[in-house]
């Protein structure tokens, strides 16, 4: 069993990773009041927004051509940090897939998608100045891609993708053990210990949402 995404199978996730985030919007506005300014959520939203007013057209196009507006899009729509780091992330997804594509094929199968979520860590880490333990949202992603790069020499794409959206969510879970090294948790006397990272939390609600589409939607 493998699979195949195309561009417009990632706008489809994207949008099912929308309604997801709007379903947990009230949550993660919360949980960001706690350790943050709040406004998590309705950036992000801004964000995903003007990408779904536009996945139409961004579903046409190549694969890096996709990745590269989405990550436009994300930089200017999205305030703070996080359209920085989204708008880095794409970018770098946006490498890979040239790459990919001068190789002949315009999408992503198991192999492929583990080098392009490495290269959205990579960029995330870089750009944020951010290491593992940080407490943001590069716990989730990089404990998904740990689970999913374990998972997936056994060779069963569903399992490597089921062991990336349980690593991600308990890299989310783990945050709530570490103690913020950048941003306004930083600052905090308690530097948000004992609460979840908000950006940690939609990250693995996002990769989550990556897994069942691909699983419900691409797998062959
Ligand atoms: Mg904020």
């Amino acid at each position: 069993m493998g699979f195949s995404m195309t561009a417009r199978d990632f706008m489809d996730y994207l949008a099912a990773a929308y309604r997801e985030l709007a379903a947990n919007g009230d949550y993660i506005t919360a949980l960001d009041a706690k350790t943050g300014d709040g406004d998590h959520w309705a950036n992000l939203s801004l964000g995903f927004g003007k990408i779904m007013a536009a996945s139409e057209e961004l579903a046409k196009l190549s694969l890096p051509a996709m990745f590269r507006k989405t990550g436009s899009i994300m930089m200017s729509a999205v305030g703070g940090s996080s359209g920085i780091l989204y708008g880095s992330a794409y970018l770098a997804a946006a490498k890979v897939a040239e790459e990919i594509l001068a190789q002949g094929k315009d999408s992503l199968d198991v192999e492929t998608l583990l080098a392009t979520l490495e290269a959205q860590a990579k960029a995330i880490g870089d750009r944020g100045q951010a290491k593992p333990g940080f407490k943001t949202m590069l716990d989730s992603l990089l404990a998904g891609i740990v689970a999913y790069r374990e998972a997936l020499v056994e060779g069963d794409d569903r399992a490597a993708l089921l062991a990336l959206k349980a690593g991600a969510a308990s890299g989310a879970e783990a945050t709530r053990g570490m103690e913020a090294v950048k941003g306004r948790a930083s600052y905090r006397p308690n530097k948000g210990l004992g609460e979840l990272d908000p950006g940690a939390v939609t990250m693995a609600i996002q990769l989550g949402c990556l897994a069942d589409y691909l699983i419900d939607n691409c797998l062959k």
